[in-house]
């Protein structure tokens, strides 16, 4: 049986097929398209929005945003990749009207449009929030590390610097011991090497002081030399590795990351910072806040009460070492009175305060804390089962000034676990398709800024395909161009008559005042006096 052949390469046909032809109606590339259609890229500041009368012809940025959103959801996002199938992916050359943008240009667009992708991000989810593809009731946070542009070697801490200069200081002592040695013996065949080793070593000793030097100044605990603002982090249990900390925060209807936020620190105080972003972009804080045990922290906790985030940060186990105190005896087994500020010790003794505030180290930091005690320890039958501190001493509670806004968060945990259990499957859900399936699993830009931009752009990719999987390609395309239309002068007659319908409808017009932070309030309330388009937050300031 003869095998399959293909079309005779020479053959000329008389009706070529236009690059139109290659892209089926159903394909996510032509979502992409009418996406960035939808933008308008001079409020978005992207660089190069409005190109200048002279010099050369720049590539708009909504080509080469357009190539980047294509790359990342191809799982294709270094420049020269990039470059290369631009020339050869019949897609992309359909994408970019065959434009071929070199390495250097797709590079640069992506670390000059630092604000703009995160204003692009930003402006998809407004528009998912319109669609109603947001549900606001429900929100989780977590945080993912994504490995950094510096090697471990690369960084170095106080520690690392002093054996850095114990092995160089014992290496040249050695050296200088054999140089004495081949003086007295008059032998001095290794003398110029044995100097040029030495002087190899000092020179090496004085970028370690440098280190030193800046370690000091800047009052940092560690420094890391390829990416300056990467650190050294915990990824889990005992295993670190340099990189930076991606921040999502998901919402619950269908699981769309609506806020990114890449820092270089652990979770611990991020609950406040991710819980007041995404009361704005949600536009009002009534909503279940999820986070795990890493968020724990009062002082975060009690920032989120007060901007009226109710939050569920699961609680970590307490740290227990040594035998006492026994378990009848634990913390948790004091009961705490509001009213007369004292507790109840399981014996029935009152612990009372001096009102003093003292501060501590605890596990994620400092804290200030009340400290309870009572004179009836010394004589107490249980002291021994209570505490290990002499009998004059007695037992002491310490009790943190934000003890009461966790004690109602962990309240709300224990009575809650059916809905605190949703977290993992919100939340860890985007970071496994990006980490594992996609292969992001560290970044290719140094800097937290370009970071975040950077993961923007995976996010808003992210965030496209499960929009797209909600919608379908074809509604959605036609709500984008719906978007652009407000762009054309052509169509914008018939827009406003969209626009009318769009805003009778009362529940549409709630959500999308709603949305808007005060900043933009009273431009927004102007717009609809005048139903004009609608107008998406772009305000960086608004973040
Ligand atoms: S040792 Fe002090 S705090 Fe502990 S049970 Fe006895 S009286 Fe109460």
């Amino acid at each position: 049986m003869p095998h399959k052949k293909g079309a005779d390469l020479n053959q000329l046909l008389l009706l070529p097929p236009s690059l139109e032809d290659f892209i089926d109606a159903n394909n996510p590339v032509r979502v992409i398209k009418a996406f960035v259609e939808s933008l308008d890229f001079e409020k978005l500041r992207f660089e190069k929005a409005r190109s200048k009368e002279t010099g050369c012809r720049p590539y708009h940025p909504g080509d080469l945003l357009k190539l980047y959103m294509y790359g990342y959801m191809n799982r294709i996002r270094s420049s020269r990749k990039l470059e290369r199938e631009c020339t050869r992916n019949v897609e992309l050359m359909w994408l970019l009207k065959d434009l071929r943008p070199s390495a250097r240009t797709i590079a640069y667009f992506r670390s000059d449009n630092k604000k703009a992708l995160k204003l692009v991000f930003r402006q998809f989810i407004a528009m998912t929030n319109q669609w109603g593809l947001l549900e606001g009731k429900l929100l989780a946070t977590d945080g993912s590390k994504l490995q950094a542009v510096n090697s471990k070697k690369n960084n170095y801490n106080a520690k690392k610097i002093a054996l850095h200069f114990g092995r160089i200081d014992e290496k040249i002592q050695g050296y200088m011991d054999e140089l004495d040695k081949q003086d007295k013996e008059e032998k001095g065949n290794r003398k110029e090497e044995i100097e040029k080793t030495i002087k190899e070593l000092k020179e090496r000793r004085k970028k370690y002081e440098q280190l030193e030097k800046q370690l000091e100044s800047t009052g940092e605990d560690q420094v890391s030399t390829s990416d300056e603002e990467s650190r050294l982090i915990m990824i889990r249990g005992q295993i670190t590795e340099v990189a930076y900390n991606v921040q999502t925060t998901v919402d619950s209807k269908h699981y769309l990351v609506v806020d990114v936020k890449a820092v270089n620190t652990n979770d611990k105080k991020m609950a406040s910072v991710m819980g007041r972003r995404a009361k704005v972009i949600i536009g009002n804080g009534n909503f279940d806040y999820l986070l795990d045990k890493g968020y724990h922290d009062g002082e975060a906790i009690t920032i989120c009460e007060n901007h009226g985030l109710r939050t569920l940060i699961s609680q970590p186990a307490a740290s227990r070492s040594g035998e006492i105190p026994t378990p009848e005896y634990y913390n948790d087994k004091f009961i705490y009175e509001k009213t007369t500020d004292s507790y109840l010790c399981p014996a029935g003794q009152t612990l009372k305060s001096n009102g003093s505030l003292y501060k501590i180290k605890s596990w994620n930091g400092y804290s200030q804390v009340k400290q309870y005690k009572t004179g009836a320890c010394g004589k107490c039958a249980y002291h021994n089962k209570c505490t290990s501190s002499p009998k004059g001493r007695g037992r002491i509670i310490q009790r943190s000034i934000y003890q009461d806004a966790v004690e109602t968060n962990n309240a709300r945990v224990m009575q809650e676990r059916e809905k605190y259990r949703r977290r993992q499957e919100m939340v860890e859900h985007p970071f496994g398709m990006v980490k594992r399936q996609w292969g992001y699993d560290h970044v290719l830009l140094k800097g937290i800024d370009k970071v975040e931009a950077e993961s923007n752009l995976i996010f808003l990719c992210y965030d496209l395909r499960r929009v797209i999987k909600i919608l379908g390609i074809n509604v959605l395309i036609k709500r984008l161009q719906e978007i652009s239309l407000y762009f054309s002068k052509t169509g914008l007659k018939w827009l406003k008559m969209r626009v009318l319908n769009f805003l009778n409808q009362e529940n549409r017009i709630k959500k999308w005042i709603d949305w808007q932070s005060s900043n933009c309030l009273k431009r927004l309330n102007l717009k609809v006096k005048l139903n004009l388009k609608p107008n998406y937050c772009a305000d960086w300031r608004c973040v």
